[in-house]
């Protein structure tokens, strides 16, 4: 347990005016150190530590001798509440940047929740809602099944079958075949083929499951 000990001080006049000049003396050495540390971040993207700002003391004494007046434990300490804020400022951020997550991952719930809601109204007018696994979906070639890293800025599947698409619209395809096939709905996938044929893209050899016993 640590307690908090109030000592009040009745200085003198010339006390006072070192104590005033002191203050500002360590105002103005954490204004320099916040500084050197925003300078710092904005050229290299990194901070400086406590101990480099520590280390630097005695050169900052050498340029300007009214600092050797002031007890280097004093404006050590100075830099040390600096550091603090510094890392209580980052550890505000990193705890909203976690929140943020959190609320995103609080929508993902509600899309679930959503999906949970659609089901139960579904079946109430007598119909059946299927839920599609969307993975992989915009890494897999709609034409030949093969798997392509896909990162968000690429916007096209290009594919060395010869299949090139923009990247929703192979997704879109994967997924409607995924329905077909994962409902046996074989006539329906190869209406849906034959639509594709014609737009010039051929999924006949979609990887996909196909329905084991065809469904006419
Ligand atoms: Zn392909």
């Amino acid at each position: 347990m640590q307690l908090v000990k109030k000592v009040k001080i009745y200085p003198t006049e010339a006390q006072k005016n070192t104590l005033w000049s002191l203050s500002n003396l360590c105002r103005l050495v954490y204004n320099f150190a916040l500084a050197e540390r925003k300078d710092a971040y904005a050229d290299t993207g990194k901070g400086v530590s406590y101990k480099k700002q520590q280390n630097n003391l005695p050169a900052l004494k050498k340029h300007y001798p009214h600092y050797t007046a002031v007890y280097s434990k004093v404006l050590q300490m100075a830099l040390r509440t600096l550091d603090a804020n510094y890392q209580s400022f980052f550890a505000l951020r990193r705890n909203k940047y976690e929140k943020g997550l959190h609320t995103s991952l609080h929508n993902t719930g509600n899309v679930s929740r959503f999906v949970g809601f659609l089901a139960y109204k579904a079946e109430r007018l007598g119909k059946t809602l299927i839920e599609i696994d969307e993975r992989n979906t915009t890494k897999t070639c709609c034409a030949c099944g093969k798997r392509h890293d896909m990162p968000l800025w690429k916007r096209e599947m290009i594919c060395d079958c010869g299949n090139s698409l923009d990247r929703d619209r192979n997704s879109a395809v994967n997924i409607m075949a995924r329905f077909l096939s994962q409902n046996a709905l074989w006539t329906s996938y190869q209406h849906f083929a034959d639509n594709m044929r014609k737009t010039g893209l051929s999924i006949d050899r979609c990887s996909y499951e196909a329905p084991s016993e065809r469904v006419v």
